[in-house]
């Protein structure tokens, strides 16, 4: 009986390590205290009509972040309130990937990050050093590495149905997840390209993800 019930348990353990495989990033935390969750109630109730310091992932954003290195980005995505912007609440992304591919962490994933109009309440956002002058200059190992993180977040929230590029943000309206209430806010966006997206696709298709055409 004994025996029966160890081997059960390693069957377990190996099944559990299937779904859930170890953690592919580095966690490298940006500040958050109680005044970052003040300009999340502020912009989500005014873009989304909801507080939403939480989100539950329906898709996957894929970015470039057309300047710097993972340092000054990071150091950039660091302070809660936007520099330009009379205080209001910075942009930022869940992940980082830099060009040799190491995938960083910058916050729990489920937290609310501001990285596309429209789409934060439900997105989870992948920022890729590289896009300079708007280049499509992100590297092989990118690719890799965030076809292996979206495996990650989808095996870990069966919830996420949708992966695009920000460049596609008019063509996923089509989701039906789009929201936002403010008149006219609207930015034009390149980014990651169609041949990162088309890269993406043709791997991660057949995982039940729905692309928009690249
Ligand atoms: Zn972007």
């Amino acid at each position: 009986m004994k025996k029966i019930l160890l081997t059960i348990c390693a069957a377990m353990i190996l099944l559990s390590s299937t779904v859930y495989a170890e953690e592919p990033f580095i966690d490298k935390f940006i500040l958050w205290t109680a005044h970052r969750d003040e300009l999340i109630d502020e912009y989500t109730l005014k873009h989304y009509g909801m507080i939403c310091r939480e989100i539950t992932p329906q898709a996957v954003v894929v970015h470039w972040t057309a300047f710097g290195t993972l340092e000054s980005v990071w150091k950039y995505f660091y302070a809660e309130e936007m520099p330009d912007d009379e205080g209001r609440l910075n942009v930022a992304s869940q992940f980082i990937v830099d060009r040799d591919g190491t995938i960083w962490r910058l916050m729990p994933e489920t937290n609310f990050a501001r990285h596309i109009i429209g789409y934060n309440h439900c997105a989870i956002g992948i920022e890729n050093v590289g896009g300079y002058d708007g280049r499509e200059d992100l590297t092989e190992a990118q690719l890799a590495a965030n076809v292996l993180l979206i495996k990650y977040l989808h095996a870990k929230y069966p919830t996420i149905k949708y992966v695009f590029g920000h460049y596609q943000q008019d063509a996923a309206r089509a989701s039906g997840l789009y929201i936002e209430l403010v008149p006219d806010y609207y930015a034009i966006k390149i980014d990651p390209g169609p041949k990162f997206m088309r890269g993406l696709q043709s791997q991660l298709e057949k995982d039940g993800l729905i692309f928009y055409d690249p």
